[in-house]
């Protein structure tokens, strides 16, 4: 995978060649390329803002050097090869991040990274360039950075751990938080290694069975438990149901946990739902996710 990044900080983009990104790297899996954007002013300053039109605080980023800055990149781009470029601007307004978009990015040849500074990049900038590729524009959060840079390093390291020889272990990503499939939506659940005992206290006993299919059911109880327990107090809306959840029906068995409200406690009942079509689903009490109102409830 080719990414640009087009920066008035290049500097920023540092951690680029640490830990697994900058291994990426130095195997060929990323070819990474940073540009900074003031080689593209011609005046003394190398002025890259100006005041809004429309008037108000703050200043924009110039049509100009964004411009040039970017038909340079893919020049280079496709001089040597690359193929199917995608632009990724970092904005608070633009579309949630999540592990199913990073997904979606890393199976891009070519990333053109476009973080702002200042009130962000004049809109005409995004508009041009629509009509030449797809263009995402990208959100990491509810909150506003200073600039675009940290949203690119997020955003990188997600997609990158999902390039296909990134990880030591191909299967690793397929259990995290998040990930497509049987975990979409869930959290993953707790992890140990060894000593077995720490400070009195125990790993639990059935990762020490040997018995493939418990612990596979247990973690699967885990992640579950995990992620009921895990909504955040401030987040309204609970995630979607799991898929794997879908037709069960689930039974109120304890109260309400009054920090999160929209959550009880529920036994699942029989116990042989059918885990996103793959084997079967084993132990007992899950906490899910439930209509305010209560009484009996159904996660699909
Ligand atoms: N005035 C803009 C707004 O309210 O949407 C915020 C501009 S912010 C100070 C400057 C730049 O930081 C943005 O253009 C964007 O590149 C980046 N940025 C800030 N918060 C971000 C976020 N939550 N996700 C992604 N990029 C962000």
């Amino acid at each position: 995978m080719r990414l640009d990044v087009v920066t008035i900080f290049p500097e920023y983009l540092e951690p680029l060649n640490v830990s697994l990104v900058g291994k990426a790297r130095a195997r060929g899996q990323l070819d990474v390329h940073v540009h900074d954007l003031r080689d593209w002013t011609y005046d003394r300053h190398n002025t890259v803002d100006d005041t809004p039109y429309g008037g108000g605080p703050g200043m924009v980023m110039k049509t100009e050097p964004w411009g040039e800055a970017l038909d340079a990149a893919l020049a280079d781009g496709y001089e040597s090869g690359a193929h199917g470029p995608v632009m990724v601007v970092p904005t608070p307004s633009g579309r949630p991040f999540t592990q199913e978009l990073a997904v979606e990015l890393s199976e891009r040849p070519w990333l053109i990274f476009t973080p702002a500074r200042y009130e962000g990049i004049d809109r005409r900038v995004m508009d041009e360039y629509a009509t030449r590729m797809p263009v995402y524009e990208v959100s990491i959060g509810d909150y506003v950075l200073a600039g675009g840079e940290a949203a690119v390093l997020v955003v990188t390291e997600a997609v990158a751990r999902l390039l296909p020889g990134v990880l030591g272990n191909a299967e690793s990503h397929r259990d995290d938080s998040f990930a497509p499939g049987e975990m979409a939506n869930l959290l993953e659940g707790p992890v140990y290694t060894k000593p077995p005992r720490w400070r009195g206290r125990e790993i639990p006993e059935v990762l020490l069975s040997g018995h493939h299919g418990k612990i596979a059911r247990w973690r699967r109880d885990e992640a579950f438990r995990r992620t009921a327990r895990g909504l955040p107090p401030h987040r309204a809306e609970p995630p979607r149901p799991d898929r794997a959840l879908r037709g069960l029906r689930l039974r109120q068995e304890g109260p309400r946990d009054p920090e999160h409200p929209g959550l009880e406690t529920v036994r699942r009942r029989p116990i042989l739902a059918q885990a996103g079509g793959r084997g079967r689903i084993g132990g007992c009490c899950v906490l899910a996710y439930a209509p305010a109102t209560g009484g009996s409830s159904s996660a699909g």
